[in-house]
């Protein structure tokens, strides 16, 4: 069947993987190989050196193409190395228009690596589509989308964004780690390219650190692969096959993680020691009907604060927990909490920080698919 016609589930699971030609096995193999021996000069059965293409991530680069309904897929080797094709693209001049609330690392690429190679990078409060426009000029060429954002949850509006792109005869690219293509099609919304941290929720298990970068653009494609190969940062083998098992339970894994974050929501946004919680999913989020419009779910990762906003009960409840793990990254099927302030955001200067929303008490949780009672307890407990 056609990957077009496919429902998510399905493409989950068969998208990009075939038995095996020589045996038959039904998990694609980990070829485990640098090289490819030729018949004689140039004939060969389509893989020559595994920088520019291996059959098990092959399978992985179609899989999650088909997952984000776009025609070519490229992975990387972390998220990172994804967004710096992306950048390396543009040319020197070239002018991008950001979210100010942007994940810390495509900040520090896009301010320490690119910036000195003349590109110009303008970073604003997307959710207003005014501030996006006034930054356009002649020298726009790519417009960089995170939604949802982390730690604060802000959506951006895919489509409109596509559409200033579009007039502005730039590209759209979003980062669609948080909300996965279960979740959010960017691709349908009108965008050129998604990008993947596939060490968050594709991987879904925390054993990998990858990146993918999807279009259906021909001429995006022969660029994302140019530079692929080009720059060399690609992915192993067998973290091509442990991604492509994560993603077989995606659907599932996800469901879970939006039933489990809306108990987890629900639950802290009554009690009584907690001030404000941000979860796309409440109707009182400034942006939770752009959400519902764009996103089939809203997820698994909620932030709070606390009342009187100390820094120390922050730190008192991430070191009580028992059942969520104090650690970096999310998306995993384990819960995990965070303390932006000293964490993810601990380079931010206070002042800067705070202005985003990243107060002392913000605690972070990446809501997993353990049982939702036992996640309550366990917060419960911490809170006491
Ligand atoms: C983690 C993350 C990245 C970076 O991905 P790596 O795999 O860590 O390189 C980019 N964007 C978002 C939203 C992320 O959460």
């Amino acid at each position: 069947m056609e990957n077009k016609k496919m429902r998510f589930g399905t493409k989950a699971i068969h998208a990009g993987v075939q038995p095996d030609p020589a045996t038959g096995a039904i998990m694609t193999p980990i070829y485990q190989t640098s090289t490819y021996v030729q018949e004689e000069v140039g004939v060969h059965k389509g893989f020559e050196y595994s920088r520019t293409g291996n059959p098990t991530r092959q399978a992985l680069e179609q899989n999650i193409a088909a997952i984000e309904n776009g025609k070519y897929g490229a992975c990387f080797g972390s998220g990172l190395a994804a967004i710096d094709c992306v950048i390396k693209m543009l040319n020197p001049g070239d002018e991008v228009i950001s979210t100010n609330d942007l994940y810390g690392g495509t900040y520090r690429i896009f301010n320490t690596i690119f910036a000195k190679y003349g590109i110009k990078f303008h970073f604003v409060g997307m959710e207003n589509i005014d501030e996006v426009k006034a930054k356009v000029n002649a020298n726009t060429k790519l417009i960089w989308v995170e939604t949802p954002t982390n730690p604060m949850m802000n959506i951006v509006d895919i489509e409109a964004m596509a559409q200033v792109a579009k007039g502005a005869n730039a590209w759209l690219a979003v980062d669609n780690t948080f909300a996965t293509p279960y979740l959010q099609s960017p691709l349908d919304l009108g965008a050129d390219i998604v990008m993947h941290s596939v060490t968050k929720y594709l991987g879904g298990h925390s054993d990998v650190v990858m990146g993918a970068l999807v279009t259906s653009s021909d001429e995006i494609a022969a660029e994302m692969y140019r530079i692929q190969n080009s720059s060399g940062a690609v992915t192993a083998p067998m973290d091509s096959f442990l991604v492509l098992r994560g993603i077989k339970t995606l659907h599932l894994r996800m469901q879970r993680h939006c039933e489990n974050g809306e108990k987890v929501a629900h639950f802290l946004k009554d009690h009584p020691k907690v001030d404000k919680v941000y979860w796309p999913g409440f109707t009182s989020h400034p942006n939770h009907e752009i959400a519902k419009k764009q996103m089939r779910g809203f997820g698994g990762m909620i932030s709070f604060t606390l009342k009187g906003n100390k820094m120390e009960d922050a730190h008192n409840i991430v070191k009580n927990v028992k059942i969520f793990c104090l650690a970096e990254s999310l998306g995993g099927v384990e819960s995990l909490i965070g303390h932006p302030a000293t964490m993810t955001h601990a380079s931010i200067p206070k002042e800067e920080r705070e202005k985003t929303g990243v107060v002392d008490s913000l605690i972070r949780l990446s809501v997993g698919v353990e049982d939702a009672e036992d996640l309550i307890d366990d917060l419960t407990q911490a809170l006491s």
